[in-house]
């Protein structure tokens, strides 16, 4: 798609550091790493999100994912790595092009991704399961 960065990276019109690539996905470094070796894996063609990805692309981007976070924890020694994509805006995606962060991580590293919340009881959690079940197609 003309414009998306993501896009030029994958046609190779933006330089990038390239990690991996098949006929159908692309990774390479993130320029503001959590850690060295964060790296991010895009299908090649273009997809705003992960709900508008066509879902014959899936096997390649898990492969790619394991391929590449097995390599990233090997060169970097790291003894662990989280896999997080970001749908939309108030989800933290600044670039709408669909991609995975691999992010290596560290023993004590001390990053937390996650705010605690709780359900107020075993109820609201079984509603919230309720109402997400009714939502399923
Ligand atoms: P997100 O917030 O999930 O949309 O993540 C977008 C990521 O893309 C950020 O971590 C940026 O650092 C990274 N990024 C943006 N432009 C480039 C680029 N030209 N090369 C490498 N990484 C980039
Ligand atoms: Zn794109």
């Amino acid at each position: 798609m003309a414009d998306c960065i993501f896009c030029m990276i994958a046609e190779g019109k933006i330089p990038s550091s390239k990690i991996y690539e098949s006929d159908t996905v692309y990774a390479f470094l993130d320029l503001n790493p959590v850690h060295k070796g964060h790296t991010l894996i895009i299908p090649k063609k273009h997809a705003k999100d992960l709900l508008r990805l066509s879902p014959e692309l899936g096997c390649d981007l898990v492969l790619a994912m394991q391929k590449v976070g097995r390599a990233v924890m090997e060169a970097t020694g790291a003894d662990g790595f989280n896999v997080i994509q970001n749908n939309g805006h108030a989800a933290g995606q600044e670039v709408e092009h669909v991609h995975w962060h691999i992010i290596p991580r560290f023993d004590g590293d001390g990053l937390k991704f996650w705010a605690q919340t709780k359900y107020e009881s075993m109820e609201a959690m079984n509603a919230m399961a309720e109402q997400i079940r009714a939502k399923i197609v």
